[in-house]
C-alpha cells in the first residue's frame, strides 16, 4: 500500500534524462509525484517504453497509482540546423525564411512549415525561441519565400521554435509526427494523452475519434496556449477530459502580463465542468541549477494551489534538472503548507452543482455528499464511479474530508491521479449496494485510512444493476 505524501493537489512531473532510471522514478514517487510526463518533443519510442516500464513497475511493486501523461508535440514550428549553431541577429538583419532543407545562414534559413509563405502577411510578427528573437514579415516573394525583418535581435541556433501569434496556421491538429506517436501512445494504453497548440474544438474532436477509432481509454488532454482557443474555450473545455494552462508557450503567443488572470479564469472554468486542470511551465524553474526555490516561485505554488488547481507540473526541472527529486519534495512542501491552513479554494462561495450541466441531479447529489461529509467532518468520503464522472465530480467540490473512489475500471484508477485531493482504488465487486459499501469501507480500514468509531459517507447509485448515475448518499459507523 502507498506510504508516499498525500498531498491534495497533484504534482505532474516531466521524464527526461535527469530521472528516468527506475530508481530515481522512484524517489520522485516518494517525493510527491501522481503523474508521469513523457514529452514527445524529445527522445525514442525506445525511451518511452523503457520509462513506461519502470512507471508500471513501481506501480505494481509499490502499491501506486501514478498515472502516465504522453504529451504529443502538435504542430510546433522551428528553424532548421544553423550554421555553428548561432547566428548573431541585429535589429534591422534581412532574413529569408524558405522551405527548403538548408544549413541555415543569413543569406537563407529552413522553416519546418510548408505553406509559411501562404499563410503569413506582411506585418506578420514571428517569435523564435520563446520570444528571445522577434521579426516581422517584411516580403513574401515569387519563389514562396518569407523576408523578414529583425525587430529584436539574439543569438540563434538550431531546431529553435517558432510562435506566430497572429497568423492562423494551416497546418493540422495533429502532424505526421503525432499520428506516429498516437499509434505507440495508443498501444502502450497510456492513460492521458495531451496536445498541443489546440486551436478549437475541432482538434480535440480529430483526437477523439482517433482514439475511438481503436477503442483506446486514453483521455484527453487540451493544452491551452493559443490565443484562438481562448475564444471558444468553453467547447474546448466539454470536449476535452482534463485542460493544461501551458504557460510556456501562452506566455509567447500573448503579452506575458495576461497570463495570471487567464489562469485564474481556465482554473475556475474547468472547476465549475468537473475537468481537471494543470498549471504547468516555469514553476520551479530556478531550482534546475539550484537547491533552493526563488521567492516568487514559493508564491506561484502557492497561489495555483490557492486558485484550486488540480496538479501543477514540472518540466524542465525534472527532466533535464540537477535536483529532480529535491524539486518534487520542495513543491510537496510548499502544496502541504497551504492545504493546512483554511485559505484553501474557497467552496462556500463558488461551488455550487451547475444548473446547466447534462447530469444537474447527480452533481447536486455529488456536492451535498461533500458538505455533508464536512459536517460531520467525516473520516471519508467514499464515491464510485464507473464512467469516472462521479469521481471527477466529487473531487470539483474539493471537498474537506479524504476523498476516496473505487472503481472497476482498471484506466480509471490511474487517471483519477491527476484528480484533486482523489484516491482511487481498483473494486470489481456488484452485488447490492449496501454490502458493496460495507467492503469499500473495509477495503479503507485494512489500509489503516478509517478506524471503528469513524463516521464516513458513501455515495453510490440504486438499483446496482442498472448503473445508474450516482443517486444515493449513506452515512455509516465504521463498525
Ligand atoms: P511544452 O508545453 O512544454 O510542451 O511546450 C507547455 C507550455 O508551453 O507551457
Ligand atoms: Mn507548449
Amino acid at each position: 500500500m502507498q506510504n508516499t505524501p498525500q498531498q491534495k493537489t497533484k504534482i505532474v512531473a516531466t521524464v527526461g534524462p535527469a530521472c528516468d532510471s527506475y530508481d530515481q522514478m522512484l524517489a520522485l514517487v516518494k517525493a510527491g509525484v501522481n503523474v508521469f510526463r513523457l514529452n514527445f518533443s524529445h527522445g525514442s519510442h525506445e525511451d518511452k517504453a523503457q520509462i513506461i516500464k519502470h512507471i508500471r513497475a513501481i506501480n505494481a511493486t509499490e502499491g501506486q497509482n501514478i498515472a502516465i501523461l504522453a504529451d504529443l508535440q502538435g504542430p510546433k514550428l522551428r528553424v532548421g540546423e544553423i550554421e555553428n549553431n548561432a547566428l548573431d541577429l541585429k535589429v534591422g538583419d534581412i532574413l529569408t525564411f524558405t522551405n527548403e532543407k538548408c544549413v541555415g545562414t543569413m543569406e537563407k534559413i529552413y522553416v519546418s512549415y510548408p505553406n509559411l509563405a501562404g499563410d503569413v502577411r506582411v506585418g506578420n510578427i514571428i517569435m523564435i525561441d520563446d520570444g528571445k528573437i522577434e521579426v516581422r514579415v517584411v516580403d513574401i516573394t515569387k519563389e514562396k519565400n518569407v523576408k523578414v525583418e529583425v525587430t529584436l535581435g539574439g543569438i540563434l541556433s538550431s531546431k529553435k521554435g517558432l510562435n506566430l501569434p497572429d497568423t492562423k496556421i494551416s497546418l493540422p491538429a495533429l502532424t505526421e509526427k503525432d499520428l506516429v506517436d498516437l499509434a505507440f501512445i495508443i498501444e502502450q494504453e497510456c492513460d492521458w494523452v495531451a496536445l498541443s497548440f489546440v486551436r478549437s474544438v475541432k482538434d480535440i474532436v480529430i483526437l477523439r475519434s482517433k482514439l475511438d477509432e481503436k477503442k483506446s481509454k486514453t483521455k484527453i488532454i487540451a493544452k491551452i496556449e493559443k490565443p484562438e482557443a481562448l475564444v471558444t474555450i468553453r467547447d474546448i473545455i466539454n470536449e476535452s477530459d482534463a485542460i493544461m494552462v501551458a504557460r510556456g508557450d501562452l506566455g509567447v503567443e500573448l503579452p506575458v502580463e495576461k497570463i495570471p488572470l487567464i489562469q485564474r479564469d481556465l482554473i475556475r472554468k474547468c472547476i465549475h465542468r468537473a475537468k481537471p486542470v494543470i498549471v504547468a511551465t516555469q514553476m520551479m524553474e530556478s531550482m534546475i541549477d539550484r537547491v533552493k526555490p526563488n521567492r516568487s516561485e514559493i508564491t506561484d505554488v502557492a497561489n495555483a494551489v490557492l486558485e484550486g488547481a488540480d496538479a501543477v507540473m514540472l518540466s524542465g526541472e525534472t527532466a533535464a534538472g540537477q535536483h529532480p527529486a529535491l524539486v518534487v519534495e520542495t513543491m510537496r512542501k510548499i502544496i502541504g503548507e497551504v492545504e493546512q491552513k483554511e485559505y484553501r479554494y474557497n467552496r462556500e462561495d463558488d461551488l455550487n452543482p451547475q444548473q446547466h450541466s447534462p447530469s444537474f441531479s447527480s452533481d447536486a447529489i455529488c456536492y451535498n455528499a461533500c458538505k455533508l461529509a464536512a459536517d460531520i467532518k467525516a473520516t471519508a468520503l467514499i464515491g464510485m464511479t464507473q464512467s469516472g464522472k462521479t469521481g471527477f465530480m466529487l473531487s470539483s467540490y474539493r471537498p474537506e474530508s479524504p476523498l476516496y473512489v473505487f472503481t472497476k475500471e482498471r484506466t480509471l484508477v490511474n487517471q483519477l491521479s491527476l484528480s484533486w485531493g482523489v484516491r482511487a482504488f481498483y473494486f470489481d465487486q456488484e452485488t447490492n449496494l449496501d454490502s458493496m459499501i460495507d467492503e469499500q469501507i473495509s477495503v479503507l480500514k485494512k489500509n489503516g485510512l478509517v478506524k471503528s468509531g469513524d463516521v464516513v459517507i458513501n455515495t453510490g447509485s440504486t438499483p446496482v444493476h442498472l448503473h445508474l448515475p450516482t443517486n444515493v448518499i449513506k452515512l455509516t459507523k465504521v463498525e
